[in-house]
């Protein structure tokens, strides 16, 4: 093929495309929620920050349970799923005890299928921990002198250094260690503190080894839902990109982003591929209303992508991004942005972005 030829063959293939960049929502536009069996939920940062209800998530959760099941996915190890159930019905949900999924759970069902029935397991860690350690038919011990068979650690407000020296002298002599989750930082009423991830390096630190991990982005919490719930359409929703998205991606289901906890706009634009959610959305009312589609097209003068999503439409120029038209949903802007990014293949970090696509802060 010649370059004139070639020129041509590209321009008509190309342009049909741009003539689909038109209307903004069409009737073709699903909401998140269609056609799902199951709506599993993150907690902090999705349905409630601190003591405090997120605006909106109740009443969108519970529209939800009316067409289909609902799950409660934590990674708080500190908590048993009694007193979390209580919490949610408390912020005005319907919960049964079994409806919450913690990451103790998921660590003690890993536990299980490394050590023989009734072993002795030495714990660090809360009540959140040792009552699912103790309901699985182990022995809780907190003295590596007893010969445990296996760690177990999660994070307790009350974890010292005496805690994580036992778990250090009983891991040297080779025996299994799972680890809750490895989360870096915990979201307390006072602020942001150090989470169970820098509580299992300090003990990684002593002993050179790593622990098997049960919570999100892992996919043992998530096979823990499924066991409960099943597996089949499922949407998973959380605020973490890093926790949240990447263990729904690993665990095969789709998942919505929502904007109202740890990640915004600037994470969501700067997202990994393992890091990318099927839907980004304000806030849990938008589970309910249609999710208009991306539309791309190449501009056939400049050769520019162009993409857009309901009224928004930001243009790809090499390493430049721009917003074409805002319309007036800055999700919709936010959304452009992000296919435009994820599908140019380039890394963040070597773009020019419009600042307009992460002015949400
Ligand atoms: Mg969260």
């Amino acid at each position: 093929m010649t370059v004139l030829s070639k020129l041509t063959w590209w321009l008509r293939k190309m342009m049909p495309i741009q003539t689909k960049i038109a209307p903004a929502m069409t009737s073709r536009d699903t909401s998140p929620l269609d056609g799902m069996n199951l709506l599993l939920a993150d907690l902090d940062g999705v349905v409630y920050t601190g003591a405090l209800a997120i605006p909106h998530a109740v009443e969108s959760i519970t529209r939800a349970a009316e067409q289909m099941r609902v799950g409660y996915i934590t990674n708080n190890a500190s908590r048993t799923p009694h007193s979390v159930a209580e919490q949610l019905m408390q912020l005005g949900l319907t919960v049964t005890v079994e409806e919450v999924v913690t990451s103790p759970q998921a660590a003690v069902r890993l536990l299980a299928g490394m050590v023989p029935a009734e072993s002795v397991i030495l714990v660090v860690g809360g009540e959140g921990l040792t009552s699912e350690v103790e309901k699985a038919g182990f022995v809780v011990t907190r003295s590596a002198d007893d010969s445990p068979a296996a760690v177990i650690q999660g994070f307790a407000p009350d974890v010292d250094w005496k805690q994580l020296a036992e778990a250090s002298f009983a891991l040297h002599a080779g025996i299994p260690w799972v680890a809750t989750n490895t989360d870096w930082t915990i979201p307390v009423a006072r602020g942001v503190a150090p989470g169970n991830g820098t509580l299992v390096s300090a003990v990684h630190t002593a002993v050179g080894r790593l622990p098997v991990v049960a919570g999100k982005p892992e996919v043992a919490i998530f096979e823990e839902a499924f066991a409960r719930f099943g597996t089949s359409h499922a949407l998973f929703i959380g605020d973490r990109l890093d926790t949240d998205i990447m263990g729904a991606n690993r665990a095969g289901i789709q998942s919505a982003l929502v904007l109202t906890g740890i990640d915004r706009a600037k994470q969501v634009l700067a997202a990994d591929k393992h890091s990318r959610p099927t839907f980004i959305i304000d806030d849990l009312r938008q589970l309910h209303e249609p999710y208009p589609e991306t539309r791309e097209a190449v501009d056939p003068v400049t050769g520019h992508r162009l993409i857009q999503v309901g009224e928004a439409v930001v243009r790809m120029a090499g390493n430049v991004v721009t917003i074409e038209k805002a319309g007036d949903r800055f999700i919709d802007v936010l959304r452009a942005g992000s296919a435009a990014i994820w599908g140019s293949g380039l890394a963040i970090y070597g773009l020019e972005v419009d600042p307009g696509l992460y002015a949400d802060a």
